[in-house]
């Protein structure tokens, strides 16, 4: 999409969620503000580089099937309790798929969450800006701007966004969860803010596993560009052409 096309996409947002807000009662805009301007002004937010970008290599021959350390730290350093709220209603930010191949029946394990897309369609169709990318790769969602709609949640072709439909009771104080808001896999910014990996690679690590690796896309002297650059992988709906930071070997 050309930048006179995507900023004529903005516009119009823009111009849907000060109607769509006005239609749902929320508090007017003052003359001239735009909501969108706060996610462009987000978007190159204190701690954020450009010449980063955060992306994950998952080598799924090391991912054991049954094994759920990642999906069981990432509640706990976000605080999201998986038998909260009604069935089947519950965030969840990572979860484990098992696939089986038809022609040689070999099965594959794979954590799959929110794949921190260049080019995220849950950004384009957020209608006041909540939805954004960080200058360093990392897409988040402010909730203070999350107005519920979930259109974020239709256009994620991955499936990695969840609604919080209960009152939150204990939560991570460095991680803001809200009713009524939309949310997803933050890889772990909290952490990596402070040069920390996030919790999923971290427990991934101890349990032996190894399967999940964090780092640099950009930086050609760091291992997962390395990795990247001498061993096959792969991107889930390369075709889609999203091109997400979270990359596979062995699928
Ligand atoms: Fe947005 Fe879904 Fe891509 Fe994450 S995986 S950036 S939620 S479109
Ligand atoms: Fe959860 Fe953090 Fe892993 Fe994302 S990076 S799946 S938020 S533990």
């Amino acid at each position: 999409m050309s930048e006179s096309e995507q900023s004529g996409r903005r516009a119009f947002l823009g111009a849907t969620a000060a109607a769509a807000a006005a239609g749902l009662g929320f508090v007017a805009l003052a003359p001239g503000m735009q909501l969108i301007k706060f996610a462009e002004a987000k978007a190159g937010m204190a701690g954020a580089s450009s010449k980063v970008r955060w992306g994950m290599l998952i080598d799924t021959t090391r991912c054991a099937t049954g094994c759920t350390d990642c999906v069981t730290a990432c509640a706990t350093e976000n605080a999201i309790d998986p038998g909260s709220g009604r069935p089947g209603q519950s965030s969840q930010w990572i979860r484990k798929i098992e696939l089986k191949e038809q022609s040689t029946g070999r099965e594959i394990s794979l954590p799959m969450m929110c794949q921190h897309c260049a080019d995220p369609p849950c950004v384009d169709v957020c209608p006041t800006g909540a939805s954004f990318k960080r200058a360093d790769g990392i897409v988040l969602v402010d909730r203070h701007t999350c107005i519920g709609c979930r259109y974020c949640m239709m256009a994620c072709p991955y499936k990695a966004r969840s609604f919080v439909h209960e009152t939150l009771t204990q939560q991570n104080p460095e991680v803001p969860r809200g009713k009524g808001c939309v949310e997803s896999c933050t890889l772990c910014v909290q952490r990596v803010d402070k040069g920390q990996e996030p919790a999923c690679v971290e427990a991934c690590s101890k349990g032996d596993h190894t399967a999940m690796l964090f780092g640099d896309l950009n930086n050609p002297t760091s291992e997962i560009a390395r990795r990247i650059a001498t061993t096959a992988s792969s991107q889930v709906r390369a075709d889609l052409r999203l091109d997400p930071g979270v990359r596979y070997q062995g699928i």
